[in-house]
């Protein structure tokens, strides 16, 4: 007897391409367009909620890359930020709620890190730093006013890979908010809220994109967390504009494509820098050397497109490295198609003092590198190149 095939959720590259789109076509387009309006007419006199606006997120450009982010995410909601940043803040803003309390990773991105030390203590929150790599000693640095632990996929730009499922656990023990920045994962390599994270964040500016051609950010969770966080960012006004949601839709549609091609490219440039000796160390956790690599191979399905290494010698050697790329473009940000390469000393750890940078492992001679999705020959021939 003929039976029909079970009934399966469409896999990520389907939900990259068609996820989120009305089910009635805008005058038969296939892309959701720009609604380049800040005003529409209101369907039913008095329903404020209804009202379409760009600031509340609320236009249909704004809606249909909310739902296909959230089903990326495997998300109840979504929606899209004006940047990373704009996501993070508000999100934590929300969590600590009033005079609260905030576990957090010991290594985040430079912008957080600032918010977390000069901005929450005085807008009355405070926080302790945690070693999220590892769980030994959280429970003592709670606090009765204690609401959420925040941490990152990987860190930047060692790519420790902090313990997930031990702060999942630990959230739900002491009920607090578990708040993740999955920007250099992507829904591709992990999704936070299936291991039971509450919110998920990301900068949309990088991967999510793709293109580095604007800057967003993203905020996943449950309907009723995502509605309160975008609560936040309709009074503090920093929603996207349409023509960069029409972008981040675009972008989005080929996210499974570039990131398989970043982790593959990724794993096979550290894997040569790893043999080559005017390199003392490489820092990705494809690689078994990683101090992370079992933990990273049980919770990612690929390990991402950053990488970082250590030439030997010092700060000047690294610097001469970086003048002989030809290919590689030398450069800030992360996460698009190009391959950039960067100096954490010389630029996103360049405000630490060099005791700060050592002790977080940050010598003057590593080199952060952003894998492209280039012929990956091409990519190690320059680095050969570059080394010699
Ligand atoms: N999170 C991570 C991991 C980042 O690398 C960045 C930016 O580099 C941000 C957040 C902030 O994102 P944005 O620049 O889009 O505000």
């Amino acid at each position: 007897m003929a039976s029909s095939p079970p009934t399966r959720a469409p896999g990520l590259a389907t939900r990259a391409i068609h996820a989120g789109a009305p089910a009635e076509r805008f005058a038969g387009a296939v892309n959701v367009p720009i609604f380049q309006s800040s005003v529409f007419t209101q369907s039913r006199v008095g329903d404020y909620h209804e009202i379409a606006y760009p600031r509340l997120s609320t236009t249909p450009t704004h809606q249909a890359l909310g739902r296909k982010l959230a089903a990326l995410e495997g998300a109840e909601a979504a929606f899209v930020a004006a940047s990373g940043m704009a996501a993070i803040t508000g999100a934590l803003l929300t969590a600590l709620g009033e005079c609260g309390h905030l576990l957090v990773q010991d290594n985040t991105y430079g912008g957080t890190h600032a918010f977390v030390q000069h901005d929450l203590p005085r807008l009355g929150h405070a926080f302790d730093v945690v070693d999220a790599t590892n769980a030994t000693g959280w429970e003592r640095r709670l606090r009765p006013a204690t609401r959420a632990i925040y941490v990152e996929a990987m860190t930047n730009p060692l790519t420790k890979v902090a313990d997930h499922r031990a702060v999942v656990a630990f959230a739900r023990r002491h009920r607090l908010l578990s708040l993740i920045d999955a920007t250099f994962a992507t829904p591709v390599n992990f999704r936070p809220l299936e291991l039971g994270y509450d919110l998920v964040l990301h900068s949309a500016t990088k991967y999510l994109n793709g293109h580095s051609d604007l800057a967003a950010g993203v905020v996943a969770g449950s309907k009723e967390l995502c509605t309160r966080v975008l609560h936040h960012q309709n009074h503090f006004g920093g929603s996207l504009d349409a023509h960069a949601c029409f972008l981040l839709d675009r972008g989005l549609k080929t996210l499974p494509l570039r990131v398989r091609a970043h982790n593959d490219n990724a794993l096979q440039l550290a894997r040569f820098l790893e043999q080559h000796r005017a390199v003392e160390r490489v820092h990705y956790p494809g690689l078994p050397s990683h101090p992370h690599h079992a933990r990273a191979m049980e919770l990612f399905a690929g390990c991402g497109g950053m990488l970082a290494f250590a030439i030997r010698g010092g700060g000047d050697d690294a610097e001469a490295f970086l003048q002989r790329l030809r290919l590689a473009i030398v450069g800030p940000s992360l996460g698009g198609v190009e391959t950039l390469v960067s100096r954490p000393a010389a630029l996103s750890h360049f405000g630490l003092q060099a005791h700060e940078r050592q002790a977080l492992g940050i010598g003057d001679n590593l080199l952060r590198v952003s894998v492209g999705v280039e012929d990956v020959q091409d990519l190690i021939d320059d680095f050969a190149r570059a080394l010699r």
